[in-house]
Order: C-alpha cells, then structure tokens, then sequence
C-alpha cells in the first residue's frame, strides 16, 4: 500500500504544527468573547467595498452568514464568484474544496481567502490522488481500465477533478449526478463509471434515479489490496464506489425515520442523497441543499418536516418557516466540525488583514492541476438540461 498525504486536521489555533497542521493564523486572532466583533467585520468590510465578495456556503453557522454578499452550495457560490470579475478579494466561508473551485474558475488576477485553513472536509480527504492513482493502475491490471469513466463529485479536491479531466471524466453535483452519470455511460461502450469521493451519492443515483441493480454497484477500498474486490466482481460492476462518506450525513439512520414516523403521522421526510442508502429508501423525498430550501419553501403551512441534512441549515429554514413543524433528523447535534471552523474571530481577522493590505490564507491552484480540473468542470457545464432536483 502506498505512502498518503494526510489531510488537514479540524483542530484547533496551536503552536504544535505537526499535530496541526494548517491552522497557524499569524497577528492577532481576535477572541470569540471580544463584543466588538460584529462591528469590526462590519467595519472592515465597508472599508474593502466593491474590492471584496464574501460567499457563505449554506452550512456555515448565523455570526457568519449575516455577513455573505451571497448564499448558495458549493457549485452556485463557485459560479457567484466567476460573475464578480470586479472583485479583487473572494473570502470564501466554506470548506477547502469550495475555495479551491472558486480559485479555478476566477480570473488569475483575483484572490481567493479561506478564514480557516483548518476547513477541510473529511469526505473529500478520504480520496487522495495517490490512492487514486493507485486504484487506476490496478484496475489497468484487472484489464477494466478502458472501459471505466471517472466521475468525481464537486467535493473532491482539485488534483482529483484534474485526474478526472487528464482521464476522460467529469465533475458533477448533487443537483445533477444523474446527468452526469447519462453522460459517462454513453462514453463507451460497456461503460463503468469510477464514482469518487462519496459512496452514497454515488450509489443513490445510480440504483434510484438510474435503475442500476444494487448488485452493479461494488465498493472500492483504497486501503485493501486490488480495492479488496475480486476481479469478478470488477468485471459484472457498472458503479465502482469509493469508499468514502459525508461524516455528517453519514449519520443520519433509518431507524430515526421509523420513530419520527410513528410520534408524527403524515410527517414528511426530506434528506440529502449524501445520506445512507437505507435512509434515503425510507425517505419521501431527496435533494441537494437548494432542493431542500425550495422545497420548504413551498411547503403548505401546518405541514411537518423532518430533514436529514447540516444543522446549520436546518435550523434557518426552522426559524424561516415558523408556520412549519421543522425537526432534525437525528437525536443528536450534528454539524460539520470543519464548517464549522469558519467562526467570527477568523472572518473578521481575515477580512481585516485584507483591510491592511495583507492577504491572507489565499487558496490557489497550480496552473497544470486547474487546467485539467477545469476540463473536467467544464464537461459538466456542457451537460444537457438540469436535474429536476436542482
Ligand atoms: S457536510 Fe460533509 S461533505 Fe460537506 S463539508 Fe462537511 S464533511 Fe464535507
């Protein structure tokens, strides 16, 4: 097996760069119990006017968001910023995937700010190239190599979508995962498709929207050998998953949904196709984030809601919709700990240090990684139509 490069770890401000690695914020990170932060974000923003676009994902917590020229997931805020050729400062309130799009599809002239260096995102992590690489070459090995296409989900890093552009493939997103996987299939002839980094996504679309039987979609486990399948079972497949996961909609269970059921009749059930398969069977209805806000959004008053997605969100839409029973699906809290980290105290030390002339925390993409990254985003911009769940 080979050597990985270890993801980012979602710890905490430290001296200790070997345990934590990324998240040293040079100057002064203002304390979180400082009251005068909301007026210095305030403040500094007003100073940068028109020089700065602030992007808050959908995820991102309410002292963050207030202050987002604009929300959306990470495809919508990518394109956002594309749009905003004017703006000299991206500071993107996400994770480092978003950040990197955004990188790779402003001008070279703009400069794109993640608050947090410490924003990762555990399901992108869960892919590196040379794992990547790896399970290529073995299947060159298995003799599947020619017929596979590589599909890589937004949230996947640069150097995977570029492996995907280099290799014939395509990025896609929630909202249009079936368009996507239409199109690989009708690439070759007796096509498979290589479904990076979320096994869920990957296995949802392609048994509910797709009619794929359960028994095409085999799992890819970068730590065994061969992927830990059988050449057999390389051959009868037509969704070869990466065993990877969204920690946070990873926990959402069916048993949650059975007990919801039976305390609230006629509750509806709205989760995100990152959830398990066993969850999304049991659900009414599913969806990426901008699904789910329009769907509430149309909803009937009076009608009750149960939604399987980032806490976050959830709890706007709650407060949003007060003639709505809205109610989480999970028995516990359940945010995403690198979202997370995007707090306060790191946007206003950003947003001022770009105030005094110091950028900060910059993301950028090598120019050969972006070039084949962007073939492969650009792939999916050429796909026909939208997903009805856009
Ligand atoms: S919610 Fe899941 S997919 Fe999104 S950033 Fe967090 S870990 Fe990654």
């Amino acid at each position: 097996m080979s050597t990985i490069d270890l993801p980012l770890l979602p710890l905490g401000k430290g001296r200790d760069l070997d345990a934590e690695r990324g998240v040293e914020c040079p100057g002064d990170l203002p304390a979180a119990s400082d009251p005068d932060l909301v007026e210095r974000a305030r403040a500094a923003k007003a100073a940068l006017g028109d020089r700065l676009f602030v992007l808050g994902h959908h995820y991102q917590r309410d002292e963050v968001i207030q202050f987002a020229d604009v929300t959306g997931d990470s495809f919508k805020l990518a394109r956002d910023a594309a749009a905003r050729p004017d703006a000299e400062f991206i500071v993107f309130c996400g994770v480092h995937f978003m950040a990197e799009s955004a990188d790779i599809l402003t001008s070279p002239t703009q400069r794109v700010v993640l608050p947090d260096l410490a924003a990762g995102c555990s399901m992108a992590d869960m892919a590196r190239l040379r794992q990547v690489e790896d399970a290529w070459e073995a299947m060159a090995d298995a003799g599947i190599q020619d017929s596979v296409v590589p599909v890589t989900y937004m949230n996947s890093s640069a150097d995977i979508k570029a492996f995907c552009g280099r290799n014939g493939g395509v990025v896609c997103t929630s909202s249009n995962a079936e368009v996507a996987l239409d199109w690989a299939f009708a690439q070759k002839p007796d096509a498979k498709v290589l479904f990076l980094p979320d096994q869920h996504l990957g296995r949802n679309t392609a048994v509910l929207q797709m009619g794929i039987a359960l028994e095409e979609c085999v799992v890819w486990d970068p730590r065994q050998p061969g992927g830990g399948l059988t050449a057999e079972e390389l051959a009868g497949a037509r969704m070869i998953l990466w065993k990877g996961h969204c920690s946070v909609h990873g926990r959402f269970s069916e048993h949650v949904v059975d007990e919801l059921r039976a305390k609230h009749p006629g509750i509806n059930v709205l989760v995100h196709p990152e959830c398990k398969h066993e969850v999304v069977l049991k659900a009414d209805l599913v969806g990426s984030t901008e699904f789910i806000i329009k769907t509430i959004e149309a909803a009937e008053p009076g009608t009750v809601w149960a939604i399987g997605t980032e806490l976050n969100l959830v709890k706007r839409l709650a407060d949003a919709h007060p003639d709505k029973t809205i109610v989480f699906l999970d028995r516990n809290v359940c945010y995403c700990s690198t979202m997370n980290r995007i707090d306060l105290p790191h946007l206003v030390w950003a947003l001022e240090n770009l105030a005094a002339g110091q950028v900060v925390n910059q993301i950028t993409v090598d120019p050969e990684t972006e070039a084949d990254a962007l073939v492969a985003l650009q792939r999916m911009l050429d796909l026909p139509g939208k997903s009805h769940r856009d």
